[in-house]
């Protein structure tokens, strides 16, 4: 039975990303080739483990590898693994579409800087190794016969927008990569894919540690020779074909002279990602429960590490052979930008994963790798400020979710940065805030708020600035729930400048303050009563306060209200509305005049359109939306008639 070929066309994101990566990758087209065998050595390791549950999947004793050869004559490489395979639907949404999240962003940033490197970088992220193949090739090919089934798929594309797709067959189940290789060109980068040599020093160089043998087929002519070794004289050749293992397949755990160059390798192949990592931490633990893990803390982030979808975990082997690819029982999700290996000595082959969830050792695995991680972040800041930064840029917002992790609150605590009112460029953490407290200050200050433009401009600060007193600006969305769990730091209870009374100064100033603003509210009583019946459905009550200094009102939260951005997210969610406290400065012009206008005539129509305007004054201070936008204008547009 013969199938016609079905010509499909790549998503137009495919397509795109393509022909950037092709046309803006300039170096490294090497690259390709630890590419395809990263994916040859996956599809192997799924193999393998789906082996364990299906024995029959595999055949008796065949041994899983890759296998690489050449044909110089017709300028092809081909890549053959004996691995999973894709079903012909697998092939359809893995090599034809890139189902990312974020596929969008990338595309916007791509276009913005199209220079080969951050073209790199960004592509990297995303994990799109397999087309990296037409960086070298006119054409590829693909024919795969996924573990289990009995017909194989046959993909075919020039990479220019469209591919092919038809049923063929393959004698055993994996996958057989064909790439129709560009002319030479060493100027472009383009080696020759076909000499055994560079095919060997390119394995060498990016693939050494994958732990399946790489076997390049090699062929070449040999001068027959005689009995006694000579030449023969009619100088007769023969054709001798070879298997030549490219790769030392030491796992690099175990061994001791590895260079930082083999660890970014290894990095890149386990992480898919095609930057060098930030960090490499390797260590050895004896005891209990002996193990070696080599992590690393890669130099920016995936492109969905703010997803909650987001994948994540290390690789676990035991006694050097991997049994699962990514063990999320091993990290704390908050790290999980985290990637690497742990080897075990002491878990059974076939743990399952139920087994995972409840093992005690896994468990102190956990623990203590994630001790070693913060411990190794705790002295990159203290050593490396620079280069602390560059880590907090990408990933500081995942370590704050360590906050809930009673384990290690106090250490994550620690390693925290935040902007504040003291310094608008750099970044502070709550140890050297403490420092800079002034002798009468007894609380860290914060607000919460969309941006730092936003918040810095926020009248409930007025007071603070006044004092001179710091205010952390606490300003991305994780924050929100941030404080949710962290209520002291050093003894200081953190408090939110936007919620409940303020309390400045020492004892007597404080005092004299509560005395003063005590008296002055009994003769607002009346007013105050107005604005709220007027107010009723935003305002819970309104009080005098010395929390302003040049605006004449602010809206606060009770001690336990959700802040307003927090509120917002849960409304999304269909939460609860909360009625705010409207505050209003006793030394500002029109709070003072008010209350004379409603004691001359308490009936005046015009004071409900000024409770409006307070309402709408102190909503846009903090940035929060108002609720009726169009009678504010209208209440606005009429004052102005009266007044011009
Ligand atoms: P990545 O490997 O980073 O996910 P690729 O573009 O390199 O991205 O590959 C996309 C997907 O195609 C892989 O995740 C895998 O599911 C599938 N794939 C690629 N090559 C093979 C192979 N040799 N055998 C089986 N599946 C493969």
């Amino acid at each position: 039975m013969t199938v016609e070929a079905q010509t499909h066309a790549f998503q137009a994101d495919t397509k795109r990303l393509l022909h950037l990566m092709v046309h803006s990758l300039y170096t490294d087209k090497e690259i390709f080739l630890r590419e395809l065998i990263s994916n040859a050595s996956d599809a192997l390791d799924k193999m393998r483990i789906e082996a364990l549950r299906q024995p029959e999947l595999s055949k008796d004793g065949e041994p899983l590898e890759i296998r690489i050869d050449t044909d110089p004559q017709a300028r092809t490489l081909s890549i053959h693994d004996n691995g999973i395979g894709m079903s012909r639907d697998e092939v359809v949404s893995h090599i034809g579409t890139i189902a990312k999240s974020g596929t969008r962003e990338l595309m916007e940033k791509l276009k913005d800087n199209s220079d080969g490197d951050s073209a790199t970088e960004l592509i990297g992220q995303f994990g799109v190794g397999f087309y990296s193949a037409f960086m070298v090739a006119s054409k590829v090919s693909v024919i795969t016969r996924r573990a289990g089934e009995d017909t194989a798929t046959r993909w075919e594309s020039t990479g220019e927008g469209e591919y092919t797709l038809e049923d063929t067959q393959r004698d055993a189940y994996g996958t057989t990569v064909t790439l129709d290789l560009l002319p030479a060109d060493s100027e472009g980068g383009i080696e020759d894919f076909t000499d055994q040599w560079v095919l060997s020093r390119t394995v060498k160089r990016y693939s050494d540690f994958v732990t399946f043998p790489i076997i390049l087929k090699v062929v070449r002519e040999e001068v027959e020779k005689d009995e006694q070794g000579q030449p023969k004289p009619e100088g007769k050749t023969s054709t001798v074909v070879e298997d030549k293992t490219l790769n030392s397949m030491k796992p690099i755990w175990t061994r001791s002279d590895v260079t930082d160059e083999e660890y970014a390798e290894f990095y890149k192949h386990i992480s898919h990602d095609w930057s060098d990592p930030m960090k490499t931490l390797r260590f050895h633990a004896e005891g209990q429960i002996e193990y070696q893990t080599l992590l690393f803390i890669p130099s920016q982030a995936q492109s969905d590490l703010h997803y909650h979808s987001s994948e994540f975990g290390l690789q676990l082997y035991v006694r050097r052979v991997l049994i699962m690819e990514r063990c999320e029982e091993l990290l704390p999700r908050y790290l999980r930008f985290i990637k690497g290996i742990v080897d075990s000595a002491d878990l059974p082959l076939n743990i399952s994963r139920q087994r995972l969830q409840e093992d005690r050792y896994i468990n102190q695995i956990r623990k203590w790798i994630t001790r070693k991680v913060l411990e190794t972040l705790e002295k990159m800041q203290r050593n490396d400020a620079e280069q602390y930064l560059k880590f907090w840029e990408p990933f500081g917002n995942a370590l704050k979710e360590g906050v809930a992790d009673a384990d290690y609150k106090e250490k994550i605590l620690g390693l925290l940065l935040f902007s504040s009112s003291q310094d608008p460029t750099n970044l502070t953490t709550l140890e050297a805030y403490v420092q800079r407290m002034k002798p009468d200050q007894k609380e860290i200050f914060y607000i919460t708020g969309e941006s730092r433009s936003v918040v810095e401009h926020s009248p409930h600060l007025e007071a603070f600035k006044a004092k001179d007193y710091e205010v952390l600006y606490l300003v991305s969305p994780v924050d929100e729930f941030l404080v949710q769990y962290v209520f002291e730091f050093q003894d200081k209870q953190l408090k939110s400048v936007g919620k409940g009374a303020v309390d400045l100064g020492d004892e007597s100033e404080q005092k004299e303050t509560t005395d003063k603003l005590h008296t002055l509210q009994e003769q607002y009583k009346d007013v105050f009563a107005l604005l709220k019946e007027q107010l009723d459905d935003h305002i819970k009550d309104v009080r005098l306060t010395n929390r302003l200094t040049s605006s004449p009102v602010c809206l606060v939260g009770a001690e336990n209200d959700y802040s307003p951005q927090l509120e917002r997210l849960l409304q999304k969610g269909g939460g609860p509305k909360q009625k705010r406290i409207m505050e209003l400065n006793p030394d500002h012009a029109i709070v003072t005049k008010l209350k004379e206008r409603f004691e001359k005539d308490p009936t005046d129509t015009l004071l409900s359109d000024y409770a409006e305007l307070l309402l709408g004054y102190g909503l846009l201070a903090e940035g929060s939306p108002i609720p009726n936008p169009v009678r504010y204008n209208q209440v606005l547009a009429d004052l102005m008639t009266r007044t011009l």
